[in-house]
């Protein structure tokens, strides 16, 4: 059966000092209080080691913001699925928006960050989510499709059993605007489709499909508590330990 997760992407915040600090008491909240939801936070890079030490990984656990389409080389700046691993990084987030749009992230070389993750056994949180302008145009679906469908096409069934899915309308990141339980839920019924008619019941089962946008500790309830949604990844609320533990909390 598929996970309830909600996941801490923190972006390019916090200094080294403020990480520790947050990811100290967000441990102890989490293993005091011993969240249902499985809890991952996804720090900087630079930070991904210490804080990976500093947490028990039975209650949180630590993703990487991304990884190289690559497998090793002359690829300077780059972190690659090997690394990770050898550090005992066993989460990344791939295609974040974010990415897409400052870094020209394809989805071809999505594909091929999602193709060296699997090579090494680490989830992929693979994000996906349309632009306001193709809400607009009421072409969210089929954006939605092509993303998912480019970035696993080369994947077979049997790779899939660790694939995370979060939809992210991008009107909805850092805005404050979220998109409505209804809203988030049609879409989520519509990705656990498209997996059902590409790669069987089985995968479409056990993927969890987190909702990201905007997510606060007054909306999480009513949008975890929708059929396919499985939980959050969350920006901006992932930044204070009273406000994402309240998110994780949701999950009762
Ligand atoms: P937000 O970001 O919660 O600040 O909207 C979500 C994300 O980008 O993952």
């Amino acid at each position: 059966m598929r996970n309830n997760i909600v996941a801490g992407n923190w972006k390019m915040n916090l200094t080294f000092e403020q990480a520790l600090q947050l990811a100290n008491d967000l441990n102890a909240w989490a293993t005091e209080n011993k969240p249902t939801a499985k809890v991952i936070i996804a720090p900087t890079s630079i930070y991904l080691q210490a804080i990976q030490e500093i947490v028990d990984g039975d209650f949180v656990q630590v993703a990487s913001q991304d990884v190289s389409n690559s497998e090793k080389g002359a690829y300077t700046g780059d972190i690659s699925a090997e690394q990770l691993d050898s550090i005992g990084i066993n989460c990344a987030i791939v295609g974040h928006s974010e990415r897409r749009e400052y870094q020209q992230e394809t989805d071809a070389i999505i594909a091929q960050k999602l193709e060296q993750l699997f090579n090494k056994d680490i989830t992929p949180i693979l994000c996906v989510g349309e632009k306001l302008e193709e809400r607009q145009a009421e072409k969210h679906f089929d954006v939605v499709k092509s993303q998912i469908l480019n970035a696993l096409n080369p994947q077979k069934a049997e790779n899939l059993t660790k694939l995370v899915i979060a939809y992210e309308p991008v009107w909805a990141i850092g805005t404050g605007v979220t998109a409505s339980p209804e809203q988030a839920q049609e879409i989520h019924a519509f990705i656990r489709s498209v997996l059902n008619e590409t790669y069987g019941s089985e995968v479409a089962e056990n993927t969890s499909i987190l909702y990201g946008g905007s997510v606060n500790p007054s909306n999480a309830e009513e949008l975890f508590s929708q059929k396919d949604i499985d939980g959050g990844l969350v920006g901006g609320a992932s930044l204070k330990v009273e406000d994402f533990s309240q998110i994780i909390a949701a999950f009762k």
